[in-house]
């Protein structure tokens, strides 16, 4: 027969199975959102560029040179020369975002990028920038290191719309790249939208973006008609971003329909 002494003790029992249950629980609750966040700054890694193409037709809009910055690129809604910093060979986001002189339609773009270790901040504020084709569809560059599902807002994403399929960003501090391939959306001649625009992203050797509809502009404000060639955009969104070897390589829309090519 049980004794009401019993039943107190199993209850304790239970009770202190819970709250040692919950205290389990309790370090991954707290962690969460935090996954990207190195307690110390990572050690730097001797990540060198890849060299330029020497391939007809590119466009190499920052090769680490100060004077490609005011003869490649503007500021964003005007035609004032860009002024931002060029360090170690590197172009530092500051002063407002930037777009390139030249306009494309479908290109492939090659980018370097790093973001800085901010141990203080969180979220959208770590290390936030991104890269614009035709200054209407950003590709988000953030600190997005370690994050087991990256979000529409991370590192990758088709900015609000489409997250990167994996995660394949390096820590903050560390050089990484993008190598973007990109259709503008076509326009019938009653200048209605007949196919969107699509856009397929390596990061880092890694494909986060396959051939990816894009549904529409993202947010970032270009001053060219959705309709027509826009500029590649770099977004300074207060983070001091670095950016490094940046070519466009403009494409056709189709190759040859012959079978024979000679
Ligand atoms: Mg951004």
């Amino acid at each position: 027969m049980r004794t009401s002494h019993q039943s107190i003790r199993e209850c304790r029992t239970a009770v202190i199975a819970a709250t040692l249950a919950l205290s389990l629980c309790l370090p991954a609750i707290r962690s969460a959102g935090q996954e990207g966040l190195p307690k110390k700054e990572p050690k730097p890694q001797n990540i060198r560029p890849t060299p330029i193409p020497k391939f007809p037709g590119i466009v190499v809009l920052f090769s680490g040179k100060a004077e490609d910055v005011a003869k490649n690129w503007r500021k964003n809604m005007s035609t004032q020369d860009a002024t931002w910093a060029v360090m170690d060979r590197n172009l530092q986001s500051g002063g407002g975002d930037i777009v390139s002189k030249q306009d494309f339609t479908d290109f492939q773009l090659h980018v370097e990028f790093k973001v800085p270790f901010e141990p203080g901040s969180k979220d959208q504020g770590r290390g936030n920038s991104g890269v614009g084709l035709q200054s209407h569809y950003e590709i988000q560059v953030l600190n997005s290191y370690g994050y087991e599902k990256p979000g529409t807002g991370d590192c990758g994403a088709v900015y609000s719309q489409h997250a990167a399929l994996v995660n394949a960003c390096r820590p903050p501090g560390v050089w990484q790249t993008y190598d973007i391939t990109f259709h503008a959306p076509r326009f019938g001649n009653d200048g209605k939208m007949s196919a969107k625009a699509r856009v397929t992203v390596i990061q880092n050797g890694i494909t986060v973006q396959d051939n990816q509809d894009i549904n529409g502009p993202t947010g970032i404000g270009g001053d060219r008609p959705v309709e027509k060639p826009g500029p590649i955009y770099l977004q300074d969104h207060g983070h001091k971003v670095q950016f490094r070897n940046i070519w466009v390589l403009p494409l056709p829309d189709h190759g040859s329909d012959r079978y024979e090519s000679h």
